[in-house]
């Protein structure tokens, strides 16, 4: 059996309504299908706006590009992140600040968000890590107490939500990815959410070279980006919007399906996995677990990681610790971050995964470990 990590399902009415698309000629940026899309997913996500790009990385680079901050800013955020969180900063000329994270639902820990508050902070990106929602509520006090802007990162956590109320509706700019092993997709591409009508239109304008000011198209006030998405990205996300709840409640079928197989494993004290805090809901964009010190004592986790590709079972390891790598290195300690990323891998998680597959997946992890 071959189990890949995640796989895009399209559907035979995605291709209809991207072959729609086509045929409409309407394929650029400028496109009612992109109206469409960003109307649609804004309303699904309990947003007043919503503005599409060509991915996630430049959602987040032009939601930030929006807010104006100052270069030399800081930004406070997980080290535990796929580097387009850090990146986007950096394109800017912002200075990413690394907190550390909560040991169970491996988020940025609020509490040190505060420690590392200066006086160059401006902004907060907590990262929605493998779908589980940050502590909005705490985090949205702290930018209050210190007047700081917050760009949550939805990359993986389409639908989550805290008390109720989805990510991507707390922050000022939001951004979500449609890459193709995300929640829904696009192939490649991106959305920002906000509430603010400003903050959208300065997105929008941005976005396309900053066209037409002052009534002259070819006047550009401002150095913009090429960052549209295309008719046919957005169509397909339409489509894909339309069957997103259905593949959210399947993702936490899933994880419930891998915890109920895994628990002996958790009750030896051999692995520990994913959480679900009271007052939030996890949408499993990876279903994850984390072996125990006593375990990668007796067999390290690449052998665990090489005997499962043996079996045909795709596996990541955790995102390094941007702390570590050469772009952002630092050598102030996040203990819980670098231990949660050395000891932690990614199971099969895509919107295709069948019983059949997890029940794969845990006998074979029971029989390598235990
Ligand atoms: C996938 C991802 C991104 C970047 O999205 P792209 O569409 O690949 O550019 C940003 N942040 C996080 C946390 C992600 O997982």
């Amino acid at each position: 059996m071959k189990v890949p990590v995640a796989t895009p399902d399209i559907t035979d009415e995605d291709v209809q309504k991207v072959s729609e698309c086509v045929k409409s000629g309407w394929v650029s940026g400028i496109s009612p299908y992109v109206t469409e899309f960003e109307e649609k997913f804004a309303e699904w996500n309990g947003s007043k706006y919503a503005t599409v790009t060509g991915s996630g990385t430049t959602a987040l680079h032009l939601a930030l590009a929006a807010l104006g901050l100052p270069p030399g800013s800081e930004v406070i955020m997980p080290s535990l992140t796929m580097i387009a969180s850090a990146n986007a900063c950096n394109y800017l000329g912002l200075k990413p600040v690394f907190a550390d994270i909560e040991p169970d639902t491996w988020c940025v820990n609020p509490e040190k968000i505060e420690e590392v508050i200066t006086p160059d902070t401006k902004a907060i990106m907590p990262v929605h890590i493998y779908g589980h929602p940050c502590d909005m509520g705490r985090i949205m006090e702290i930018a209050w107490d210190h007047d700081l802007m917050v760009v949550e990162d939805c990359a993986e956590a389409h639908g989550a939500t805290w008390k109720k109320k989805k990510v991507g509706t707390f922050g000022d700019m939001n951004a979500y990815s449609f890459y193709a092993n995300k929640i829904i997709t696009t192939g490649e591409g991106g959305i920002i959410t906000t509430d603010d009508r400003e903050l959208d239109d300065k997105a929008k304008w941005l976005r396309a070279h900053a066209f037409g000011k002052h009534g002259k198209h070819y006047w550009h006030d401002t150095v913009g980006y090429g960052y549209r998405m295309s008719g046919m990205q957005a169509a397909l996300g339409t489509s894909q919007l339309s069957r997103i709840d259905y593949y959210i409640n399947k993702r936490r079928l899933h994880a419930w399906y891998y915890k109920s197989k895994l628990k002996p494993l958790e009750e030896a004290g051999l692995i520990t996995m994913p959480v679900q805090r009271e007052n939030y809901e996890n949408v499993y964009w990876m279903f994850s677990v984390i072996f125990s010190p006593e375990l990668l004592s007796r067999v390290p986790r690449a052998s665990i990681i090489a005997e499962m590709e043996n079996l045909g079972i795709e596996t990541r390891t955790f995102f390094y610790p941007l702390h570590n790598l050469p772009p952002y290195w630092s050598d102030k300690p996040l203990p819980i971050t670098d231990d949660v990323s050395r000891r932690g891998i990614n199971l099969p998680s895509g919107n295709q995964l069948t019983n059949e597959q997890i029940e794969y997946v845990c006998d074979c992890l029971k029989e390598i470990i235990s």
